[in-house]
């Protein structure tokens, strides 16, 4: 039987939980909240939403379906009280406590500002970590052509890339990005800054520790933006949106380097 996307993540999150001494409680956090995406993508998917929306070609073009979705934000949001730790429990107490209208505004936000989100508020986030498995569904319910353009936000719902990867291509790696809001991966070339579009080799620096061999820093220093990709070829077992979340001393190292990241994950790391 073949593990869905949440199964891995979620197995993955436990895995380096046990391992990486350096991120067990973002990864515990994580697992939770991946559990509860998870949870989230399968009602989304009973309701329908997704894989009736064949014809969309851009989520863009999708409106957010409040009557189905607003029902379902306050339990979240309790939900992820139950394990979040402050700030993010009473972040989510807040926003519980605005009422619908509330729901609405930080909802319909993130939807109509996808390409923006950077950095996020309190209530976008905890919007944001909803959507998220609402936008997957989508993506994987639509019929696409793989796209060979090397766009620098994504195809489907326009958002900032949260990660890159790198898979096993003849003697080295192709490079793909993977979609901060509906996960969608797309390629992308490999000496090409996500951000500003610089092609300089001088330009673009990649930054490795020897605890974590198979995740980089790809910064550029034209616009001092950078992404983290995560290299299947050095480890095949990773999961780039989970070891991209264990891996902060990567984050601190970039920012002493007066780096900024390109897109922050879930977290809002
Ligand atoms: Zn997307
Ligand atoms: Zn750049």
């Amino acid at each position: 039987m073949i593990r869905s996307k949440w199964d891995q993540r979620i197995q993955r999150a436990d895995e380096l939980a046990a391992t990486n001494e350096t991120a067990t409680g973002v990864l515990r956090f994580y697992k939770r909240l991946a559990s509860l995406q998870k949870d989230l993508y399968l009602f989304f998917q009973a309701a329908n939403n997704c894989s009736a929306n064949k014809h969309v070609s851009n989520l863009r073009e999708a409106e957010l379906n409040l009557p189905v979705l607003l029902p379902k934000f306050p339990d979240f949001l309790i939900d992820l009280k139950t394990f979040a730790t402050r700030p993010f429990a009473d972040a989510a107490q807040d926003l519980r406590d605005k009422g619908e209208s509330g729901w609405r505004d930080a909802l319909t936000s993130v939807w109509q500002n996808a390409t923006d989100f950077s950095p996020p508020d309190a209530d976008g986030l905890l919007a944001w970590i909803f959507l998220q498995p609402y936008a997957e569904c989508f993506a994987n319910g639509v019929e696409r052509t793989p796209t060979s353009a090397a766009a620098p936000i994504c195809p489907f719902c326009s958002a900032k890339p949260v990660v890159g990867v790198l898979r096993p291509e003849g003697d080295g790696g192709k490079r793909s990005l993977i979609c901060s809001l509906c996960s969608t991966e797309w390629p992308f070339g490999r000496v090409l800054c996500p951000a500003c579009g610089e092609q300089s080799v001088e330009k673009l620096a990649v930054y490795t520790a020897s605890q974590f061999p198979h995740v980089r820093v790809e910064a550029c220093d034209t616009c001092r933006r950078y992404i983290k990709t995560v290299d299947l070829t050095k480890n095949g077992l990773a999961v780039p949106l989970v070891d991209e979340l264990a891996t902060i001393p990567l984050n601190l190292w970039a920012k002493e380097h007066e780096y900024t990241k390109l897109q922050p994950n879930l977290l809002g790391i």
